[in-house]
């Protein structure tokens, strides 16, 4: 049982998700926490903000090359943003399966953006794609003070330990 408990805390990690301005006008954000929530990961954080161009740039400047980046940037900083960070066993890799390849047209149906988005330009939602972008995107989004920590009753349920 300690060496399931051990397991279960190393396993566990913390991924940056955002809800882009188009997600947020479309009336997709319930939706979209949902399918993570229903899923058994944790939201441990949560805000909704309107990035500058320059944090837009910030978040995104492993894409400065690329000749769609300006638009891109331009779109981020266009409306509100629900910023989140969500924790669980493998939430990173799996957060990415739960949102689905970035062109809509290739996600397969029952991700995100296979069921809900058309475009590779709206497609309605950002995760991080590794745990080190993770850890750089939670520390860009948000202040330490800002990310919570608790446990939860369904963690027994969804882990088997707890
Ligand atoms: P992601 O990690 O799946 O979001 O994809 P990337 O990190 O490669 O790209 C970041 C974002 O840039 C994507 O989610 C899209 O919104 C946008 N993007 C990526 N490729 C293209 C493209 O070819 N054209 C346009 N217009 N936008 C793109
Ligand atoms: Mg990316």
């Amino acid at each position: 049982m300690l060496q399931e408990k051990e397991a279960h805390a190393a396993e566990m990690e913390r991924s940056f998700i955002a809800i882009k301005p188009d997600g947020v006008q479309r009336g997709l954000i319930a939706e979209i926490i949902s399918r993570f929530e229903r899923k058994g990961f944790k939201l441990v954080a949560i805000k909704i903000v309107i990035p500058s161009k320059d944090f837009a740039q910030k978040h995104y400047h492993d894409l400065k090359e690329r000749p769609f980046f300006n638009g891109l940037c331009d779109f981020l900083s266009s409306g509100p943003v629900v910023a989140m960070v969500w924790e669980g066993e493998g939430v990173i890799k799996y957060g990415r399966k739960l949102i689905g390849a970035t062109d809509p047209q290739k996600s397969e149906p029952g991700t995100i953006r296979g069921d809900l988005a058309v475009v590779v330009g709206r497609n309605i939602i950002h995760g991080s794609d590794g745990p080190e972008t993770a850890k750089d995107e939670i520390n860009l989004w948000f202040k330490p003070e800002e990310l919570t920590s608790y446990s939860s009753n369904t963690e027994k349920w969804i882990y088997g330990v707890n």
